[in-house]
């Protein structure tokens, strides 16, 4: 018998049924309070000359601490000092790629990203446009990436995106608000040191964590879910409770909190956020507003969508004296509102996960800017 033709007819049958979807993970991890220190002894087999540098972009609220001195510089290797006051751009991705290009004879040996969802993501981005031809924003959108990027690495700072564990880097373009998804983006090694959250900035804790608690409420409640992404997003679920409603120790939230990011994120990775996370794009397309944050002022106002999920929201930012900011939206133009509605409704797999595939008869764009107009 033909093994080749069978597999094939076998396969085409098969894949004619159901598509599943086969995604990278994180293959290498480290987890512990101190666990940074290991950063030069985990570079080192990975390094492959010494005019090969490793290129470390770390966030700029770093500059003068310790935790800078902890990195190990040897040979060529450059720190590169970037500030998240901005969310990643892809023009900012192409004059990081082409400075790295023209200060070294040879490709980097790895991109090390230290920071929050931002420094993460930048670091995915560069490593992945270091090898690939053109400009960073030719590739976002769904599996554009057909070489392997830069071999690079992950060491959150602060908890909840799950940046750390995803396979895309989201990136603000000329044109639209969309991450780089490709099996090329996930990192090759995550370091998660929960010591390295100290000092995050209480609001900011909390808006980042909400992102976290929202992709679980997104995925559980989504028409994607299944098995596996409940098994995670269950867990993450409960973490984030513990985390936001109980009264734990700092040292222990901090290392719940930076697991409930890992499992939201792999939560999502195999079914997809939903109306908050689309609203919130919109709302950071046109003002600039930073995704944690973006996420929980679309968040409040969704009850009609995830009525638990917002009880609990407000349970948790009332726990902690959270007080959002108001009027964010109150003098934005017609024109805008739009232009955010438009951005939303365009990101369909969000809306088909939480509404289902008959979404367009259950959402409108009158019905986003009444919504965006509270905010
Ligand atoms: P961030 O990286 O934007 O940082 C938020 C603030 O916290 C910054 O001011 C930063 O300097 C500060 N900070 C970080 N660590 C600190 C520390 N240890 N001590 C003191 N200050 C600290 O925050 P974020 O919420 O993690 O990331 C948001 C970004 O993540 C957005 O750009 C968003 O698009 C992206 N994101 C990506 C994914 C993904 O899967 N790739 C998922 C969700 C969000
Ligand atoms: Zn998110």
């Amino acid at each position: 018998m033909d093994v080749k033709k069978d597999f094939v007819l076998k396969n085409n049958v098969r894949n004619t049924l159901t598509k599943f979807r086969n995604f990278p993970m994180v293959p290498r991890v480290v987890f512990g309070s101190g666990s940074f220190g290991q950063l030069g002894e985990i570079l080192m087999p990975h390094r492959k000359s010494t005019e090969a540098p490793m290129v470390y972009l770390v966030d700029d609220v770093f500059e003068g601490t310790g935790l800078v001195e902890r990195i190990p510089l040897i040979c060529s290797d450059r720190l590169v000092f970037i500030s998240a006051d901005e969310e990643p751009k892809t023009q900012q991705v192409d004059a990081l790629v082409n400075e790295i290009r023209e200060l070294f004879s040879e490709e980097p040996s790895g991109i090390i990203g230290i920071g929050g969802g931002t420094l993460l993501d930048l670091a995915k981005a560069v490593a992945i446009m270091l090898t690939n031809e053109g400009g960073a924003a030719r590739y976002q959108g769904w599996d554009l990436v057909h070489k392997p990027a830069v071999y690079h690495v992950g060491i959150p700072t602060i908890s909840g995106t799950g940046a750390e564990v995803s396979r895309t880097t989201v990136l603000l373009g000329p044109e639209k608000k969309l991450g780089i998804n490709s099996d090329y983006t996930t990192f090759d090694q995550v370091i998660l040191d929960p010591d390295l959250l100290e000092g995050v900035p209480h609001e900011q804790w909390f808006y980042t964590g909400m992102d976290c608690f929202i992709h679980c409420i997104e995925s559980l409640s989504g028409t994607y879910l299944n098995a596996f992404s409940q098994s995670y997003g269950e867990k993450a679920l409960d973490l984030c409770k513990e985390v936001f409603l109980r009264d734990l120790p700092e040292k222990q939230a901090r290392e719940k909190l930076m697991m409930a990011s890992w499992h939201g994120g792999m939560s999502i990775a195999y079914s997809q956020v939903g109306v908050a996370h689309a609203m919130s794009y919109g709302l950071s397309y046109v003002l600039g507003v930073k995704h944690g944050l973006g996420n929980c002022l679309v968040f409040q106002h969704l009850e009609e969508f995830y009525p638990e999920g917002v009880a609990l929201f407000h349970r948790m930012k009332d726990t902690h004296g959270i007080v959002l900011p108001k009027g964010v939206c109150g003098h934005v133009s017609e024109d805008d509102l739009d232009t955010m509605s438009a951005v939303a409704l365009g990101l369909e797999p969000l809306w088909e996960n939480a509404l289902g595939p008959d979404w367009k008869a259950r959402v409108s764009a009158e019905e986003l800017k009444s919504i965006y107009r509270r905010i």
